[in-house]
């Protein structure tokens, strides 16, 4: 027993200065806890012989490594190198800089949420998205929910509850999570009223079905799929056409609702919002974390009449934003109001509009790099997926570094390392190669993305190298 006097007593090692200092940043009870959980894993090894001995200096080491470890935010910043833009597993949409800044101010303090400060009386939280979404997309009216899923309840639950709403086969679409058209029908309470097939719906179909429950007429982009060979889809012109002739409202379900066309960089057939409002559709939905490149959120823009009536619904408070959110929206609304500061600052336009020999010379640049640290990376052109559970069918050529791993390392066992890694790097594995894409990493995330991988495949030691404790 006699090994166990080698124990340092807890109040030696929380005298101990590295450790006193952590102490400072996660409290007493936090750090205390720690000493306990590493002395007892001291205590068992030395118990079983595995540990001879244990210095005071030591065991602090071990407790600072371990609460490091342990009590590291677990929602914590990801190099993205994956080429994924809107990534919906590494928070879709990275904000501007400006956005982001709107947001911890509007988080860090008090605000004009709902104060008019001229007059001191109540406003309404919409109204700064309003004059935006309004200016830019030419609608009536326009309010903010929390993402484009509450959106769409919320507006078919006001338009059309207890009525049929009239949709094509081909437009029954699942977003993934629990997005699928069918669903989010019966949660809102309206009736799916099915038309055409999976490739050819006609305007004709839509007129025989509406009768006297008919409440709305629906369009749903099919933004993660596509139907090629012999198709039609009825155009929202058309859809527009029928409604006015039979009263009817049509809602727009435009999934990502580009501001600016982004046919120029690739990406084919994006709803606009403008088009819609001008076309005449009732409302027309989009998110605010794709093409728009904000924060999550989910808007409705349409006529005064719609929109005054979404608003008195209760679930409107329900799917209501928060104050940090409209703060980065606003900002990001903003920021679109000139196309060109659109493009250089939000990060989603920036990424998607990257110029291609831009990306080769990164990609050159970062694959010289990992050569003179002695990985076996390979640049060459490559394509880049838009999104990942929202925009997956579309493709842009892009520029990659292939690396593969050394002998008797595994791709995969690489790439847990790289997310686990500090700072965090999620990469694609594509036929045993490690590969990063620089499209969707930010210029100053390559430094410490090359001493990830360094870290990593070629076993620099990690400063931060979890420590094993049982219990
Ligand atoms: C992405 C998408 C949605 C869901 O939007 P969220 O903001 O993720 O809730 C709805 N409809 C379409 C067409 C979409 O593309």
């Amino acid at each position: 027993m006699s090994v166990l006097r080698m124990l340092p007593p807890v109040h030696r090692l929380l005298a101990q200065p590295s450790i006193a200092t952590l102490s400072e940043s996660l409290g007493h009870q936090v750090v205390a806890e720690g000493i306990r959980l590493v002395l007892e894993t001291i205590r068992k090894e030395l118990l079983d012989g595995s540990r001879v001995s244990i210095s005071p200096e030591e065991a602090a080491g071990m407790v600072v490594a371990h609460l490091t470890q342990k009590e590291r935010p677990q929602i914590r910043a990801v190099i993205n190198a994956t080429g994924i833009i809107l990534h919906t597993n590494l928070g879709r949409s990275p904000l501007a800089p400006t956005a982001a800044r709107a947001a911890y101010d509007a988080g860090r303090g008090y605000l004009n949420l709902e104060m008019d400060l001229e007059s001191g009386k109540r406003s309404s939280r919409q109204t700064p998205v309003r004059k935006l979404i309004t200016r830019l997309t030419g609608a009536e009216s326009a309010t903010a929910v929390n993402n484009c899923a509450a959106a769409t309840i919320l507006t078919l639950r006001v338009l059309a509850q207890g009525k049929e709403v009239i949709l094509s086969r081909g437009q029954l679409i699942e977003i993934g999570g629990s997005f699928r058209m069918p669903d989010i029908m019966s949660a809102s309470g309206a009736i799916l009223k099915e038309v055409g097939t999976t490739n050819i719906t006609r305007i004709g179909d839509y007129e025989k079905a509406i009768g006297p429950n008919t409440g709305a007429l629906m369009r749903v982009h099919t933004s993660n799929f596509k139907v090629v060979g012999f198709t039609k889809e009825v155009s929202l012109a058309e859809l527009v056409e029928l409604g006015k002739k039979h009263n009817l409202p049509v809602i727009d379900d435009a999934g990502s609702g580009a501001i600016h066309d982004p046919t120029p960089y690739g990406l084919k057939g994006e709803p606009i919002p403008q088009e819609a409002m001008r076309l005449g559709a009732a409302v027309t939905l989009f998110s605010g974390d794709k093409l728009l490149g904000g924060p999550q959120a989910g808007i409705i823009a349409g006529t005064r009449y719609w929109i005054e009536r979404i608003e008195k619904d209760p679930l409107m408070r329900a799917f209501r934003c928060d104050k940090m959110t409209l703060a980065a929206l606003e900002e990001t609304l903003r920021i679109h109001l000139d196309p060109d500061r659109a493009r250089k600052e939000l990060p989603v336009l920036a990424m998607l509009s990257a110029d291609i020999t831009d990306l080769e010379n990164r990609a050159r640049s970062l694959g010289g790099r990992m050569l003179n640290m002695g990985l076996d990376a390979l640049v060459s052109v490559d394509h880049a997926f838009v999104g990942g559970g929202t925009l997956p069918e579309e493709r842009i050529p892009t520029w990659t570094i292939r690396i593969t791993p050394h002998r008797g390392q595994r791709a995969d066992d690489i790439a847990k390392k790289l997310r686990t890694g500090e700072p965090a790097v999620v990469a694609r594995i594509d036929t045993g190669k490690i590969v990063i894409d620089p499209r969707t990493v930010f210029t100053d995330q390559e430094q410490p993305l090359l001493d990830t991988l360094n870290r990593v495949i070629n076993h620099r030691p990690d400063s931060l190298a979890p420590v094993t404790v049982s219990g």
